[in-house]
């Protein structure tokens, strides 16, 4: 069954179909990304009594997350009698995939629809992103549709932002991504595109660095990150899971505690001048504040560091001077430098560094004993990249505004 309906328009043919789809809620809940207290309960409303819950809630939980079902119907260890009582109020139904996109280096992109909350309103679109290497595969996560921060060389910055993800919605993106991949026992993974073939999984990291800030949005990122390393579902462990953030102070500490996953945060500048400027949030949580949240991030270990992301931005941030300042900026810390090349989108005021100059301030840190691994662009051909999800979408919502309003005109 499809969420949307397409309107019967056949004069309008030349326009985008999605000018013409009309989005119509889901009739039932979905019992992804429901914490086990919340499945208990919905038992409950189903007419589960009490003392069965507690067993029924682990069958929902193997189906869900160990088999990957797509239907209730699918679950047979429950009886059929109950299958058909839940089955009348719940579904296991992930966000809607409208578009799935195969980058020559084997990054795929998937392209999800979201309800918006007012009835009747555009769906909302997110993307999410698989990134394959050898023997791992990431998958790249969002938390929000948008961002209310607006960090001035990112693209989902100049975006408004719509709302939060659900739970549900951010746990559906792994759900979906392995629905894909055929990444559940007797899956058929894809034909197409690089998988790591080494007879294990084909998703085995989880990064929230999609569009939105992952600590904005911190319950549901908890209860959806809680159920992804839960060793009795996806089990993927915590130290392959990674919550990236701009710098959201008060919840570092929290998130450590709490969630337990690895933290890595988007400095992208070592003056709080200049980090004002790109990372807006710092006038906030200037860089002192920022460092002292980090050191004292929950479990920190040399096996367990945390990750600075610093996107380099030519004439900007990529002094030498300013390597010398990030390296005694992280000195003593578990840490670690990811450079980032930027990827500019349309519109961008900014330009890459050179090559030659990302080595030499690789090579800065490198030399004062940090790992600064330098992140290579991957699923460019499908704009998969950072800071660039989702900005086809908006410009085919342009186009679609367009059209929406060219219609409006003639009718
Ligand atoms: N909001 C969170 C997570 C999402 S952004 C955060 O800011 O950390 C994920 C990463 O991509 C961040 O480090 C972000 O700074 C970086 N990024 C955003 N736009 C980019 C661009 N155009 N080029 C390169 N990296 C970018
Ligand atoms: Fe939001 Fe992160 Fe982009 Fe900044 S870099 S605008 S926090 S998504």
């Amino acid at each position: 069954m499809t969420n949307l309906q397409i309107a019967d328009l056949q004069t309008a043919a030349p326009i985008e179909k999605i000018a013409l789809e009309r989005y119509v809620a889901p009739d039932r809940p979905s019992f992804v990304g429901m914490t086990r207290t919340e499945l208990a309960d919905a038992l409950g409303a189903a007419g589960v009594p009490e003392k069965q819950r507690k067993m029924r809630v682990q069958q929902l939980w193997h189906w869900i997350y160990v088999r990957g079902v797509r239907e209730i119907a699918e679950m047979t260890t429950i009886s059929k009698e109950l299958r058909a009582q839940l089955a009348e109020r719940y579904t296991v139904a992930r966000p809607e995939v409208v578009a799935e996109q195969v980058s020559a280096d084997g990054t795929r992109k998937w392209l999800l629809r979201l309800p918006s909350e007012n009835p009747g309103e555009r769906p909302h679109e997110v993307e999410c992103v698989y990134i394959p290497d050898t023997g791992r595969g990431t998958l790249c996560v969002s938390s929000q549709v948008g961002c209310t921060l607006t960090c001035s060389f990112c693209h989902t910055g100049t975006q408004r932002l719509v709302r939060n993800l659900t739970a549900g919605e951010i746990v559906g993106q792994i759900l979906v991504a392995r629905d894909r991949l055929g990444d559940w026992e007797g899956g058929t993974p894809p034909t197409d595109g690089i998988v790591p073939l080494d007879g294990g999984r084909y998703v085995t990291n989880v990064v929230m660095m999609g569009m939105g800030e992952p600590l904005y949005n911190f319950d549901a990122v908890k209860d959806a990150l809680l159920i992804v390393t839960d060793g009795d579902g996806i089990g993927i462990s915590r130290r392959k899971v990674t919550i990236s953030t701009s710098g959201v102070v008060p919840l570092i500490e929290r998130a450590g505690e709490e969630i337990g996953v690895m933290l890595a945060v988007s400095l992208h500048a070592v003056r709080d001048e200049l980090r004002n400027e790109l990372v807006p949030l710092n006038r906030k949580y200037p860089l002192a504040a920022l460092m002292d949240a980090c050191r004292n991030y929950p479990g920190l270990s040399n096996a367990r560091r945390i990750t600075f992301e610093y996107v380099m931005l030519k004439g900007i941030n990529d002094s030498l001077d300013d390597a010398r300042a990030l390296v005694r900026l992280v000195m003593g810390m578990h840490a670690k430098i990811n450079l980032i090349p930027f990827n500019p989108w349309p519109g961008s005021k900014y330009e890459c560094s050179d090559w030659d100059q990302i080595e030499k301030f690789s090579e800065v840190i490198f030399n004062a004993g940090y790992s600064s691994p330098v992140r290579t662009p991957r699923g460019r051909d499908i704009l998969a990249a950072c800071g660039q999800l989702k900005s086809e979408t908006e410009k085919l919502s342009a186009r679609e505004r367009m059209a929406l309003r060219a219609m409006s005109m003639t009718e």
